[in-house]
């Protein structure tokens, strides 16, 4: 009774946008900032416009979301707002995933890397409770990145994995190396080596991460009692495969959202990514949309992103979707994309 309790005090999907301050480039060229958040759940975007005769006008459009961060909100507080109610469904069985939506730049990485550190440390604090404790459960965490349709473990050299899935709605990344978190200060290592692992594009620093989505999993298990004797062997029950999974949260570092409209650049390879992105993002908006209408068929086959996810997309699931927004006039267009993908998903 409990559980259901705490189960409908947590909403199934939450949308969320956050919009970071002009930076020194957007201040430099003095652009206007065009996104007014004007409430907590209400923001408008102020888009500026020609008429044919050249006469300049502003078009408003309004949005409502689940909440609205402005540029003042800190990282603490973005945790707060998005994934710490999720926290305490990971032991009662759920599966959380947590997306950073955006066009490149507009604040995905620096609004996504502190969220694992947070939520691994309140996992790891419920961990420590006694009833968790005598019940071996465990956290391990994982890191890998998809990148032109394909998987890399981030954290064992971009060793290339591939997926099984086996039959009973759970997937399986083979080959996948998960780590034991038995304290914070290691997700923080883990996050940076993973991260200088991460694909680098032939384009440019900037860009290096825009074509790939980034996925860390937290995953709580638990583990039976080791055997009197056995406890040596290799068969040992620090191996994350001897657990069974109890709930976890994904973190998502998606790809950049403007990369998904590089399907005609003279370049082949930008071509085939930005084809690969552009399906994923569409598969992700169905599959969430499918979630949110309680349909019994979930459209995860549409690519590899949300075949990944497939058990994320079944039977208790969390999911957060923060989209990230730039204020600069320069970037109207991509903000009102990106508001539009969200609203669409929530
Ligand atoms: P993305 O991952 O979407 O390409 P980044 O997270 O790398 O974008 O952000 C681009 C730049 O803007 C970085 O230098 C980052 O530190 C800065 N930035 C992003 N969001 C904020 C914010 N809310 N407050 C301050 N700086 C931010
Ligand atoms: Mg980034």
């Amino acid at each position: 009774k409990e559980n259901s309790t705490r189960e409908n005090n947590v909403a199934k999907i939450k949308v969320v946008v956050r919009k970071r301050p002009l930076n020194k480039k957007e201040l430099t060229k003095k652009e206007d900032d065009v996104v007014t958040v004007s409430d907590t759940a209400y923001l408008t975007v102020h888009e500026p416009k020609l008429k044919v005769d050249l006469t300049a006008y502003v078009d408003k459009h309004e949005f409502c979301f689940d909440a609205v961060l402005d540029e003042h909100v800190t990282n603490d507080e973005v945790y707060r707002a998005t994934v710490e109610p999720i926290i305490p469904t990971i032991f009662e069985r759920t599966k959380a995933t947590c997306f950073a939506y955006g066009q490149t730049g507009s604040g995905k990485t620096y609004t996504m890397q502190p969220l694992p550190l947070r939520a691994a440390e309140d996992l790891v604090r419920q961990l420590h409770q006694p009833v968790y404790r005598s019940q071996r459960y465990k956290l391990w965490l994982s890191y890998f990145e998809i990148y032109g349709g394909k998987l890399f473990d981030l954290l064992s050299d971009r060793r290339k994995l591939c997926m099984r899935e086996d039959g009973r709605q759970q997937v399986c990344i083979v080959g996948l190396q998960e780590f034991e978190v038995l304290d914070v200060q290691v997700v923080k290592e883990f996050i940076e080596k993973g991260n200088a692992s991460r694909s680098t594009g032939s384009t440019g620093a900037n860009e290096e991460s825009s074509r790939s989505h980034a996925i860390l999993q937290l995953v709580v298990k638990k583990h039976n009692e080791v055997k009197e004797g056995k406890r040596n062997s290799n068969t040992d029950a620090n191996d994350a495969r001897s657990g069974k999974v109890v709930g976890k949260i994904s973190f998502i570092d998606l790809a950049g959202s403007e990369r998904g409209a590089d399907t005609t650049d003279n370049d082949r390879q930008t071509r085939i990514e930005g084809a690969e992105i552009n399906k994923s993002l569409l598969a992700l908006k169905e599959c969430i949309r499918a979630l949110d209408n309680d349909q019994i068929h979930i459209p995860f086959r549409g690519s590899k992103l949300t075949e990944v996810l497939r058990d994320s997309f079944v039977g208790n699931s969390k999911t957060v979707m923060i989209s990230c927004i730039s204020p600069g006039a320069g970037s109207c267009e991509h903000t009102l994309n990106t508001l539009r993908y969200a609203d669409r998903v929530k």
